[in-house]
């Protein structure tokens, strides 16, 4: 995929995600670019319902801008990217997020983020809290972040928001619909009654019902679910889609 077909697909995902509640007036999605110490991130002020792929800034990491548009700087948290890329080479997307739903389970002690939902397998290790409310704008706070999200696939930040890591944009964009779906359904199932997330036996058979194979397929499903109704809706340009991922 060439820079300018990233430059695209990301700012669609972004638009997307935002048309969804999962992105609000902050939060951001990464993704690695072919060169792997590089990364494309949209730019700090730029809103996410209007990105367009000029708004997209290509990072080093150490936070240096490789390719930007004048004007152009990258959010103060983009050292959560950063430090993660630079941590885990096995990671190839990120997405940061301000969502209600999730911050909801950093504000009691009792109720942790669990695997309610079936899509929601791939955080069947636990979503750590990161303990530490203020935002990730120095590369020490970035490491401290890296620390608690350890070798798994997201991290909850206290007061703050998720980070949900993923291998590219696609499975990405399907991680963070599913994580919000997963947070949204233990938020609405605790009115009910006693929470009962799925079983380590109920895991494993459904870990074991899906190759990842099925996992590539059903993101595309996703994405293009999304993109077609985000046409219709105008969140992104007709003219962008024969263009996209
Ligand atoms: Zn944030």
């Amino acid at each position: 995929m060439d820079n300018a077909h990233t430059r695209l697909s990301l700012a669609a995902c972004i638009r997307l995600l935002h048309a969804e509640g999962i992105l609000t007036y902050n939060g951001h999605i990464s993704v690695r670019a072919s060169e792997d110490n590089h990364f494309f991130i949209h730019s700090l002020l730029d809103p996410r319902s209007d990105v367009l792929p000029e708004n997209i800034v290509l990072l080093d990491l150490d936070g240096r801008v490789v390719e930007a548009t004048e004007g152009r700087k990258p959010p103060s948290e983009f050292h959560i990217h950063s430090e993660i890329y630079r941590h885990r080479p096995d990671i190839h997307a990120i997405a940061h997020t301000h969502s209600d739903a999730a911050i909801a389970f950093t504000l009691v002690s009792d109720n942790p983020l669990s695997v309610m939902r079936a899509d929601a397998i791939h955080w069947s290790d636990g979503v750590p809290v990161h303990p530490d409310p203020t935002r990730i704008n120095t590369s020490k706070k970035g490491k401290e972040l890296c620390e608690t999200l350890g070798a798994k696939s997201a991290v909850l930040l206290r007061s703050h928001g998720a980070v949900i890591v993923g291998s590219g944009l696609l499975n990405i964009f399907m991680l963070a619909i599913h994580f919000e779906e997963n947070a949204q359904a233990q938020f609405l199932a605790s009115k009910l009654g006693e929470l009962k997330p799925l079983s380590s036996i109920e895991i494993e058979a459904l870990k074991n019902s899906s190759s990842p194979e099925f996992y590539v397929h059903y993101a595309n499903k996703i994405w293009s679910y999304y993109v077609s109704r985000g046409q219709k809706k105008g969140v992104i340009p007709k003219t962008w889609s024969n263009k996209l991922l």
